[in-house]
């Protein structure tokens, strides 16, 4: 009974946090452990689902993209967003919500997230961005012309790398996108450096020179098919986990840019500007114009 009390106290707490993700877990905020918490009207049978998340979230031994990880909070935003809600990650709104998603891919719709689950995000998330689906079936889409090429000023949106270069369209789209995030996050004034690019258009050759240089691109194969080729992919910089870097696919660092207010808000946002996220790296982000529209009528119920 006395634990029972105690959880029931830490579910209270929690719910203040966890009410929407949106405004949960700021970059620096002390983490709460997130526990059963309320949110929103939900059926008494997803009380269940949603301890069982609210446990796994930070504990779940899983192998999501070929190394082992511990928890899916890293994912937890995207799938959200997916799933029409706003309502924190161990909430039975939540669970609800998912096995909504889960019925609709004909799995099975208990609202706990798992490997499977996931495997089913993955796969919608993938299909919407074409450079992906074109790899699938064994081509690799030709870059632009370099007409078709804006230059970034040096000073204006880059991060300290040399890539300064997008399809004009893209470019258009990424500074009214991020004008927006700056309207909407004032905390954004306080580090121009947030969500200045780091990586737009990438030549395959210098890719290619690059990775035999520095190693560490899966060998040559994905340098020669890298979506920086088509100028319209861009990675942001979202900050980093201490002794990280901005790309850094460590776990701890993916984690850490995923709670961000920055990433929330492209989670929220990014779509409305043609703009879908490769959940793997919180960072790279694929304009892909309108098809992005298929995330945000999804997620249409939780604006
Ligand atoms: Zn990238």
């Amino acid at each position: 009974m006395r634990r029972l009390r105690w959880v029931h106290a830490v579910g209270l707490a929690a719910g203040l946090v966890l009410q929407t993700f949106a405004g949960a877990a700021a970059a620096d905020a002390p983490k709460v452990k997130p526990r059963y918490a309320s949110c929103g009207d939900a059926a008494p049978e997803f009380i269940q689902a949603a301890k069982k998340n609210a446990e796994t979230l930070d504990t779940m031994e899983w192998v999501p993209f070929g190394i082992p990880e511990i928890g899916w909070e890293t994912y937890a935003p995207l799938a959200a967003r997916e799933i029409g809600t706003t309502c924190g990650f161990g909430t039975p709104a939540f669970a609800q919500a998912l096995a909504g998603f889960q019925a609709r891919f004909n799995l099975p719709a208990d609202g706990v997230f798992g490997q499977d689950t996931f495997q089913v995000f993955k796969g919608v998330w993938q299909e919407r961005r074409p450079f992906v689906m074109a790899r699938a079936a064994g081509l690799c889409p030709d870059g632009p012309a370099r007409t078709e090429l804006a230059a970034l000023p040096k000073e204006e949106e880059t991060f300290e790398r040399e890539d300064r270069a997008l399809r004009a369209d893209v470019l258009d789209a990424y500074r009214r996108m991020v004008a927006a995030a700056r309207r909407d996050l004032p905390s954004l004034r306080d580090d121009p450096k947030l969500l200045t690019l780091f990586s737009g258009w990438r030549d395959p050759l210098d890719d290619l020179f690059r990775c035999a240089v520095d190693g560490g691109c899966d060998g040559a194969r994905r340098a020669m098919c890298s979506p920086h080729r088509t100028g319209t992919a861009i990675d942001l910089n979202l900050g980093w986990a201490p002794d990280h870097g901005a790309d850094s696919t460590n776990p701890v660092n993916r984690l850490h840019q995923t709670r961000t207010e920055a990433y929330r808000w492209l989670v929220k946002n990014a779509a409305r500007f043609g703009f879908v996220n490769y959940v793997y790296e919180p960072w790279h982000w694929e304009w892909v114009g309108e098809s992005a529209a298929s995330a945000t009528h999804a997620a249409a119920a939780a604006d």
